[in-house]
């Protein structure tokens, strides 16, 4: 199988990806910030940390991820606030919305959430780690990380800190390169403010410090991967190294990891800006869940991927075309046998999907290998030159490829309804169809056609179109 090479922002080039332990994969994931239902561009972001998760598992690797749950930072205590309820109440909502939306998507469950406001003690604790060597200076009631203590500082972003101007200070949780400064570790509480009492005096934490403690807390001092969206880069993981390596004296993490933004328009798509969509309102536009995954996968994680209605739709359709591929492979009865040329032809596709995968996880080479695999089968089965014994290697690769892509089990409908979305899912499960397909096949074979259509209108009655096919294929769609 092809060398896995990823693309390290730290070093610049892609590079041979090698675990610290043999074997195993710890990998640490920002994750949201659960002031609101979280939008496309975050989840082009998620799924893409999914995707590498289920590459590393699908090579053989163990892997251990974790993933933090801002639950406390400006806009929460803003928004919350304003809503006039604890932070608490205010985030366990989106938490929830949260983990439904990645439900809709297929999302692997990390082996750990983190949630910030649990980690209160970590984070104090680090920041004594910090004082004790030297790193922090407090000034009314919070505690700063000083820049100009980590000469490294700027290593991963690749900002020019040397005309900086010692000891300025930035209190918010988000700023730009522009603004680069000694940072909160701690923030003193303001009037009405949410806090917690710790030996570091009153207080909240500021956003950068909960990453170092629980990445720290779950995975050891040095963790394999690190990801999130480029936005990330500065000053969020800037200041998770100057925060972890300032403590431990060790590397953070080996490989860093960016997703490239989702667009609008050229845009990113951002809550400040206002272009975005929840994918609960994609969904209620008639979207489906199997598209949304499909087209933020398709694009390779370090390319923008502009997003449009028009883009979900051509993602429907290569689902759908995929689907139905699968169905055919399945229903129809070839000629016994098996053909050399086909397993030939089988064994390249593999090759051509793990090479594009293993190459910085290029998806769109990896989906090029299949459907060029689909459209060749096609062919073959449309000149009957297609045998029984070609069906489970093509059908292994599809599982390979579906081990990663996670789009070819159609719960659509169910993953609508469990959004409550749509009031009815009880429409048949693939498994009640494939039953009544059986049965009307086997009607047919006795010539009972009465029968054949009463299975045929019954599923019609229940939303599943039926279509036969010359070759004495049937695929159905759900209406
Ligand atoms: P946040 O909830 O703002 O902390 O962001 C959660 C994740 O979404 C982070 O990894 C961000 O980098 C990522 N993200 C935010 N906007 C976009 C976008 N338009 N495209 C891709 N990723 C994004
Ligand atoms: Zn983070």
């Amino acid at each position: 199988m092809a060398e896995i090479r990823f693309h390290n922002t730290m070093s610049g080039v892609t590079e041979p990806f090698v675990p610290l332990v043999p074997g195993e994969v710890r990998a640490y994931t920002c994750g949201p910030t659960v002031y609101d239902f979280a939008h496309v561009g975050n989840f082009r972001t998620f799924v893409f940390q999914d995707v590498l998760r289920r590459y590393l598992k699908s090579r053989g690797y163990r892997v251990i991820q974790v993933m933090n749950v801002t639950d406390v930072d400006d806009r929460i205590i803003q928004k919350a606030a304003a809503a006039g309820v604890s932070i608490r109440d205010y985030t366990d909502k989106y938490i929830q919305a949260y983990l439904d939306d990645r439900r809709a998507l297929n999302l692997e469950p990390p082996e750990h959430i983190a949630r910030a406001t649990e980690h209160i003690d970590d984070m104090v604790e680090l920041i004594q780690r910090l004082t004790e060597k030297g790193y922090t200076y407090t000034s009314e009631g919070s505690t700063y990380f000083r820049i100009s203590k980590f000469p490294s500082y700027g290593k991963l972003s690749k900002i020019d800190v040397a005309g900086m101007q010692t000891g300025a200070r930035v209190d918010m949780d988000r700023y730009d390169k522009d603004n680069a400064r000694d940072f909160a570790l701690w923030k003193a509480p303001k009037p009405g403010e949410h806090f917690w009492e710790t030996p570091i005096g009153p207080g909240r934490p500021g956003w950068h410090i909960e990453c170092s403690a629980m990445a720290m807390k779950y995975l050891g001092e040095t963790l394999d991967i690190h990801s999130g969206g480029v936005d990330l880069t500065f000053p969020h993981h800037e200041n998770e190294i100057a925060q972890s390596e300032g403590a431990t004296g060790k590397q953070f993490a080996r490989y860093w990891l960016h997703a490239e933004h989702l667009l609008v328009d050229h845009e990113k798509m951002s809550k400040s800006m206002g272009n975005f969509a929840t994918l609960r309102e994609l969904f209620s536009h008639g979207h489906k869940p199997s598209s949304v995954r499909f087209l933020l996968a398709s694009v390779p994680y370090r390319s923008q991927l502009n997003f449009s209605p028009e883009s979900l739709q051509g993602a429907a359709s290569s689902v759908e075309r995929l689907r139905n591929f699968i169905l055919r492979l399945h229903s129809v009865k070839f000629p016994e046998g098996s053909s050399p040329a086909m397993s030939e032809r089988v064994a390249k596709a593999r090759e051509d999907f793990d090479r594009g995968l293993a190459d910085d996880l290029n998806t769109a080479q990896a989906l090029a290998a299949i459907f060029d695999l689909v459209r060749d089968v096609n062919i073959a089965m449309d000149r009957g030159e297609f045998r029984q014994g070609d069906a489970a290697p093509v059908l292994a690769l599809m599982d390979s490829f579906d081990a990663i892509f996670a789009v070819l089990h159609d719960d659509d409908a169910e993953k609508l309804h469990a959004l409550g979305l749509i009031e009815d899912s009880s429409g048949p499960s693939d498994a009640e169809i494939d039953a009544l397909l059986a049965e009307r096949q086997a009607a047919r074979k006795r010539r009972d056609f009465t029968a054949s259509d009463r299975i045929r209108d019954q599923l019609a009655e229940r939303g599943i179109m039926l279509e036969d096919s010359p070759d004495g294929a049937i695929r159905w769609k759900r209406k």
